[in-house]
Parts: C-alpha cells; structure tokens; sequence
C-alpha cells in the first residue's frame, strides 16, 4: 500500500468538500473493495474519504410505497430490517447472502453499486426494481446508472446519497453462486412492478443489464415454460474459470425460471 492521508469526514459538504481540494481523493465505505485494491497497489489515491461518520447516509426509511435506503447501510442491517423483509423480502435475502459475515457487516449499499462489479447482486436488484440512485447532485435511473464493467454514470465529485426502491407486487432472487466468494456466476432478479414485469441479470455479461428478452416472453406469459424458446446472445456472455459463455447463458434460463417460481 502507498502512503496517503486519511480524512473522517462529518457531513456530506465536507466530504465533497475534502474531495475537490485534494489531488487525487477516493471515498471508502466499508473498505471491503477498495483496502484489497490498495493493498495491491492497483489504487493509489493521495486520500481517503472515510463516509462512516455521516449520519445522513446510514438507514433505511418507508417512504410512501418506497424503500429508501441510505448508501453506508451494511448488507447485514439491510437482511435485518423488519421494513425491508415486509416491503420487498427479495432484497432482503439478496443482502443476505453476500459474500460472507464480516463481508456484510462492513460492505454498504453505496459501495457495492459505485464499484458495480460485473458479479455483483444489488446491481440485479436495482435495474429490476426500477430503483433511482439519489446523488448530492442528481437522481439516476438504475437503466442508467450502470454503464459498464466497474463504470458507473457518477461524475468524478459525485457521492451516492441513497437508494429509492418501489415496492413490486412481487420479486425474486435467484444466483448460481460462486462457493467461495458468493459473488454471482449469474444471477437474476425478476419483479412484478406496475409497468409490467422487469428482469435484472448480474453475473451473465461484463455489466448487470436488463433481461430484454426475457422481460418480453414473460409479460406475454409468466411462467417458467415462457423461458423455454427464449434465446440469449451467448457471444455476449462472459467467459472465464468460473463458466463458459455457454454455460451462463443456461445458467440466466435456469435462474430465471426458479425466480419465476418464487414469484408465484
Ligand atoms: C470476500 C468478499 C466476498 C464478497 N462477496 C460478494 C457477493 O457475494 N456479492 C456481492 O454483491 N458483493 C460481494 N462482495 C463485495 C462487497 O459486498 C462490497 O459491497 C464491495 O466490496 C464494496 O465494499 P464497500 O461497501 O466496503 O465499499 P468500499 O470498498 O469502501 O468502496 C468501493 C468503491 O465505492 C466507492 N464508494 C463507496 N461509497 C460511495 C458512495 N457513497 N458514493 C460514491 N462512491 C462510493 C469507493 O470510492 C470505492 O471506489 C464481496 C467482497 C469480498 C471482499
């Protein structure tokens, strides 16, 4: 790790603040991706941001027939919440089997989404929710928010305040994980919303995306066998170690069907 200077700062103000009159500053949130990326000098910032005494930033609030959840909520706080298992249950499950337990008691909402790594599940969640992510700027439409692998549509002094998720009729979950690390192989996340059925796909391509085609067979018939004649692009999947191209492309099919499923 290279020397840098650390910040605690107190208030949204003074974070940006901080940021625009350092060289080269990063925020951190619970440090679980960006300590690692430090530790083997892949990022170098002159300094460090510490969100964890912003008050602003932390809990989750019933807003109408929304969820608002603060960016430096854990995932553990998230799988906890009594607001969050009545309102929509599948995103609390989703927190709940991220990574590991020290994993989700140290990662928060915000980092986990600014980091958008292609494996990651909030990403699914967001995209399938219709969620917006309200910044100390603007409010960005999940579709839009998450532009490619590790790449997000936030400006260079942009901080994410919170997450504003509506309420589905009815949502589901479903990864094929990876056993050590519980990131995704692929996962989907199917909701009932009020414009129709939405499907977010993690894992499968190099950025989490909308299920387009998936969306279409399913708003016509929503059961597992409208999955059967859908065909997915697998020169577009990822490929690696973990799964082939063609073996995600399966993988988005099976875990759709089960999402379906749950849905009921
Ligand atoms: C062993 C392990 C297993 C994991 N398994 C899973 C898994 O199964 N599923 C999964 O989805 N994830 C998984 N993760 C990722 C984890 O859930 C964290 O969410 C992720 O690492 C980000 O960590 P963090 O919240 O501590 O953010 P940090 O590491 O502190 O920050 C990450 C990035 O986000 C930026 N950032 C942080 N907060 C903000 C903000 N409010 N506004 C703007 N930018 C911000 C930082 O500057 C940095 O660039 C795993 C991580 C580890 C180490």
């Amino acid at each position: 790790m290279y020397e840098f200077t650390y910040h605690k700062a107190e208030s949204i103000e003074a974070a940006i603040a901080t940021l625009q009159q350092s060289d080269d500053a990063k925020f951190v949130a619970g440090g679980q991706t960006m300590l690692p990326t430090m530790k083997h000098r892949l990022a170098s910032p002159s300094d460090l941001i510490d969100l964890g005494g912003i008050a602003a930033l932390r809990g989750i609030e019933v807003n109408g027939d929304a969820l608002v959840i603060g960016a430096m909520t854990t995932h553990a706080t998230v799988a906890a919440s009594a607001e969050v298992k009545k309102l929509i249950p599948a995103l609390a499950g989703l927190a709940g089997n991220i990574g590991d337990p020290a994993v989700r008691n140290r990662g928060t909402l915000g980092g986990s989404i600014a980091n958008n790594d292609p494996a990651a599940d909030y990403p699914a969640a967001l995209i399938a929710l219709g969620a917006s992510v309200k910044t100390n700027m603007r409010e960005i439409a999940a579709d839009d928010f998450f532009t490619g692998m590790f790449e997000t549509a936030l400006a260079e002094n942009e901080l994410i305040v919170s997450v504003r998720f509506p309420k589905p009729q009815a949502a589901a979950y479903m990864k094929f994980e990876n056993p050590a690390s519980r990131y995704a192989v692929v996962g989907v996340f199917v909701a009932k919303t009020k414009d129709g059925i939405r499907v977010g796909v993690t894992g499968a391509t190099p950025c989490a995306h909308r299920g387009l085609r998936l969306e279409a067979a399913l708003n016509k018939d929503f059961s597992p066998a409208a999955i059967d004649s859908v065909e997915l692009p697998v020169e577009k999947m990822n490929s690696d170690i973990h799964a082939s191209a063609e073996y995600r492309a399966h993988l988005v099919k099976v875990m759709t069907k089960r999402a379906v499923t749950a849905c009921g």
